[in-house]
C-alpha cells in the first residue's frame, strides 16, 4: 500500500492539520445506521484517506465533495462491513478556520466506502476549501470553486480538459503542473483507467490481470487514485468528469463488448464498471449507479459566457461500422441511424444548445468529430470507425444544427486519440470551400501512448485534410483554455517527459477563435 507521499504533493495542499471543529458540532455525531451497525471505534490498518479527495459539478450554489475511506486502497479498501460516519466541512479559508457548512454523511459499503457530499448554500464564483474527518483522522484539505451566477457577466473564465491516463506508459507529470495552473475547473474527457492487465515496458505496471469484476474495478480506480500528482490536481479544482470506453473495455459500445465475451457477462461487466467510476469520483447523482445504465450526460453554465454540456458517447451508440479499425468507409458508416449519443442525449444537445443564451456553447465528449482522411491520396478514405467517422450521419445533424440554429461560438473538446489537433468544423469536409461552422480542439493524453508509425501516417495525409489547423503525436499533456466574451484561446501545455518526475512543462502551440468568426487560427 501507498500512503500519501507528501514530499510529492505540492507542498501547500499536503496538510493533514486538525479540524476546527465548531461547538455544537458533536451533536452531528449521533447519528443512526440505516441498516447497520456504525463503526464505534477507529481501528483502522492505514490512512483512510489514501486516495486523497476531490471536488466536481460545479454549480452557482454548490458542489459536490468526494473522497472513499480505503486504508488498503489496493485490496478492497480495508473497510469492515459496516456504515461509517465520515464528517465534513467547507470553509472560506485555506486553513479551515471560517466554516461556512458542516455536516456527517455516511460511508456504506454497498459503495465502497465512498462518501460524495453535495455541499449546497455556496456563494457563486468563489473559493472554498473542504476537509473530511473519520475517528481521529482528518483528509488533506482540498479547495474547489463554485461557478458564476446564471447569467453574470464575467469577464474570463479558464479551465483545462485532459484524457487518458494509462498508468503503465507513464507518469503523470502532466497532473504536477497542471495542478500550477490558474483554472477555475478541469475537465477529463475520459479513459482515468485502464482495464488491461500487466505489461511491461512502461515505468509502472497494473497490479492485476484485465478487471472484470466490481472488486476488479475498485481497486483499479483506487491504484490511478494513489498517484500523488493526479490527487494534487483533483485536490486544487473542481473537476467535471465523463467517461470513454477505458472505462469499462476498449471500444464497447452500448452493450456490445469488443471480443471474446458474452453480451450477458458484458451486461455485468458494464454495471460493475459504471459503478465503481461512480465511487470513485466527484459526481452529483443524476439516476443511481446501480444496474445497468447510469446517466452521466448533463450541463453546465458559467455566468453568460459558457454552456459546458458533457456528452456519453459510449453509453448509448449503436456498433461502430464495417468492424471497427481504420478502414474505408462501409454503407454502414452512413446508416442515419447510427449514433454516438443515442435519440434521447442528442435531443437534449440540441434543446440546449438551442436555447443558450451563453456566447461560447462548448461540448465536452470523447472521439474526434472532425473527419481526417487518413490515406495520403485523396481518392480513396480511410478513417477511424470508432470515431464520429463512422457515424457520419449524426456528426452532419450536429454540424447542421450548429449552422441552422445558428448556436453561439460552438466549440468542440475532445480527447480518446493521445495525440494534439486543431480542426475548423465544416459541413462538407470533402470541400475546401464550405464554411466553417463551428471550432475542434482535441487534446493529447495525460499519459496514454500514441505510437510513432501514426505520427508518420498523420503527417503524410495532412494535406488531404485542408479543415485539420494542427496536428502533434509526439507530446503528452493538457490543453488549458482561456475564455473572455471576445476571445478563446488554447494553449497545448505538454511535459518534457512521462517517465521522468521532474519533468517540465512547456506550451507546444495557442490557438484561438475570435467570437463570431468559427475556425481556429495559430497565435
Ligand atoms: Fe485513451
Ligand atoms: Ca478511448
Amino acid at each position: 500500500m501507498e500512503l500519501m507521499d507528501c514530499d510529492r504533493l505540492l507542498a501547500n495542499r499536503c496538510r493533514r492539520r486538525s479540524f476546527l471543529w465548531g461547538a455544537g458540532f458533536l451533536a452531528g455525531l449521533t447519528i443512526t445506521s440505516q441498516s447497520r451497525l456504525v463503526l464505534a471505534k477507529s481501528r483502522f490498518s492505514g490512512y483512510p484517506f489514501s486516495l486523497g479527495v476531490a471536488s466536481g459539478d460545479p454549480l452557482p450554489d454548490g458542489v459536490v465533495i468526494w473522497t472513499r475511506l480505503a486504508p488498503d486502497p489496493l485490496n478492497g479498501g480495508g473497510m469492515p462491513l459496516v456504515n461509517v460516519p465520515v464528517r465534513w466541512q467547507v470553509a472560506v479559508d485555506e486553513n479551515m478556520r471560517r466554516v461556512v457548512r458542516r455536516g456527517t454523511t455516511l460511508a456504506t459499503p454497498e459503495l465502497a466506502h465512498s462518501v460524495h457530499v453535495d455541499v449546497r448554500g455556496l456563494d457563486p464564483d468563489r473559493w472554498y476549501w473542504y476537509q473530511f474527518q473519520v475517528s481521529n483522522e482528518v483528509s488533506p484539505i482540498g479547495r474547489t470553486r463554485t461557478a458564476p451566477a446564471f447569467y453574470d457577466s464575467i469577464p474570463q473564465l479558464n479551465f483545462a480538459f485532459v484524457s487518458c491516463q494509462d498508468w503503465q506508459n507513464g507518469y503523470y507529470t502532466a497532473y504536477r503542473h497542471l495542478a500550477e495552473e490558474n483554472l477555475d475547473f478541469v475537465v477529463h474527457l475520459g479513459d482515468y483507467i485502464y482495464e488491461y492487465g500487466p505489461e511491461s515496458g512502461g515505468p509502472r505496471q497494473h497490479n492485476s490481470p484485465e478487471i472484470i469484476t466490481l472488486a476488479d474495478y475498485r481497486n483499479r480506480h483506487a491504484l490511478y487514485k494513489t498517484d500523488s500528482n493526479l490527487q494534487a490536481a483533483h485536490a486544487a479544482f473542481p473537476w467535471i468528469v465523463t467517461w470513454d470506453d477505458h472505462e469499462v473495455e476498449n471500444n464497447y459500445a452500448n452493450l456490445i463488448p469488443e471480443e471474446n465475451q458474452s453480451q450477458q457477462a458484458f451486461v455485468t461487466r458494464r454495471a460493475n464498471a459504471y459503478q465503481a467510476y461512480y465511487e470513485h469520483m466527484p459526481l452529483r447523482l443524476v439516476s443511481p449507479p446501480y444496474g445497468n445504465n447510469f446517466q452521466i450526460y448533463r450541463r453546465f453554465s458559467f455566468g453568460d459566457l459558457a454552456q459546458l454540456n458533457v456528452l456519453d458517447t459510449r453509453q448509448y451508440r449503436t456498433d461502430q461500422p464495417c468492424d471497427d479499425g481504420l478502414k474505408p468507409r462501409c454503407s454502414e458508416a452512413l446508416d442515419a441511424n447510427a449514433t454516438m449519443t443515442g435519440t434521447e442525449q442528442e435531443r437534449w444537445l440540441f434543446d440546449g444548445l438551442g436555447r443558450s443564451r451563453s456566447r461560447w456553447n462548448v461540448i465536452a465528449q470523447q472521439t474526434m468529430l472532425a473527419q481526417y482522411n487518413l490515406n495520403s491520396s485523396p481518392d480513396l478514405g480511410i478513417f477511424n470507425m470508432d470515431q464520429w467517422d463512422g457515424y457520419v450521419a449524426a456528426r452532419n445533424r450536429l454540424l447542421s444544427f450548429f449552422d441552422q440554429g445558428q448556436i453561439s461560438n460552438p466549440v468542440v473538446i475532445s480527447g480518446d486519440i493521445h495525440s494534439s489537433w486543431v480542426h475548423d468544423l465544416k459541413l462538407d469536409f470533402d470541400n475546401p470551400n464550405s464554411a466553417a461552422v463551428g471550432t475542434e480542439f482535441v487534446g493529447t493524453s495525460i499519459s496514454s501512448d500514441f505510437p510513432t508509425q501514426f505520427i508518420a501516417a498523420v503527417q503524410a495525409s495532412l494535406g488531404n485534410n485542408p479543415h485539420t489547423k494542427f496536428f502533434d503525436g509526439a507530446w503528452r499533456g493538457y490543453v488549458r483554455c482561456n475564455l473572455t466574451p471576445e476571445r478563446w484561446q488554447s494553449d497545448y501545455r505538454v511535459v518534457s517527459s512521462i517517465v521522468d518526475l521532474n519533468a517540465s512543462v512547456t506550451t507546444l502551440a495557442s490557438f484561438v477563435v475570435q467570437n463570431g468568426q468559427p475556425g481556429a487560427y495559430l497565435t
